[in-house]
């Protein structure tokens, strides 16, 4: 099942489910979720109970609307968490180390304030106070049950699903000015996720997805998730080694070679980011000027 979080015209945040022609772009509806009982808006609620909605949330047939009508908003806007592991493609690693980062020889995990989610077709902001911004696609977890100490035999048991993110960086607010990312990863609007939760039941093999990024359709990233040096088992082993994970909870798995920084090569307004994620969807984001600009 794919959900999403919309808004037609102006009106409220809805919950929907989408049905699709064309996995490759918006050809397809979005059909209103408002008729199931004790349903709102929040996606982190619906994957709390979702063993229990499942079966009418599937069965529901209330109002369509076309996708290109409607729009998508962040399918999850409230994580109590989002976690992003760094340097988890050996390719990106090296691009890394040439641009003067180690590379580490362990998990390495930072936050992204939930405050910097951003819509999947959301604009992105190109802060004045940097001409180093760049782009991450990466494949985003999220988990659906509480949980603490889980085994990577384990792992496939707590996720909820899966979803495109691009981790946007503003590299010269990472370790230059701070040994951890937090400033450099938080600023508001790089945090684009969707387009839509696809529950892990539709995606076969997680760790078997091409993945790719485009910047005004010439294309940056290229790459495969069966490249990851940490797979999604360990990823999960390790965070819950140390914190209990909720229902809504996103950990993005990492990026491939491909970005920016290695070339001086960074976002600028105007810009069109596109990144796809096979049997995922498509998010796409414009850079603009941050209102202080
Ligand atoms: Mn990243």
């Amino acid at each position: 099942m794919k959900l999403a979080r919309f808004r037609v015209g102006h009106g409220q945040v809805r919950l929907g489910r989408v049905e699709i022609a064309d996995p490759q772009t918006l050809n397809g509806v979005v059909v209103d979720l408002s008729a199931v009982p004790g349903l709102d808006a929040s996606m982190k609620r619906v994957i709390a109970d979702f063993a229990e909605l499942r079966d009418v949330i599937a069965a529901t047939d209330g109002e369509r609307f076309p996708l290109a009508e409607v729009t998508l908003e962040a399918p999850i806007d409230d994580p109590q968490k989002y976690l992003a592991i760094g340097m988890n493609y050996k390719e990106h690693a090296d691009e890394a180390r040439a641009a003067g980062i180690p590379t580490p020889t362990n998990q390495l995990w930072f936050n992204k304030q939930v405050s910097c989610i951003n819509a999947p077709y959301g604009d992105i902001e190109k802060p004045a106070v940097s001409d180093a911004l760049d782009y991450e696609i990466e494949l985003a977890v999220v988990i659906g049950a509480r949980c603490r100490n889980v085994s990577r035999e384990d792992a496939y048991s707590v996720i909820a699903g899966y979803m495109v993110a691009n981790d946007v960086s503003v590299r010269d607010w990472l370790q230059k000015r701070s040994p951890t990312f937090t400033l450099g990863k938080s600023f508001d609007t790089h945090g684009p996720i969707g387009p839509w939760l696809t529950t892990a039941d539709e995606v076969a093999d997680p760790q078997d997805l091409r993945m790719t990024l485009a910047v005004n359709g010439e294309v940056r990233q290229d790459w495969r998730t069966d490249d990851m040096i940490y797979d999604i088992t360990a990823q999960i082993a390790e965070l819950t080694t140390v914190m209990t994970l909720e229902p809504g909870d996103i950990i993005a798995t990492g990026t491939p070679a491909g970005i920016g920084a290695p070339t001086g090569n960074f976002l600028k307004v105007g810009d069109v980011v596109r990144g796809e994620i096979e049997g995922l969807g498509v998010i796409e984001n414009r850079v603009v000027a941050a209102p202080d600009a």
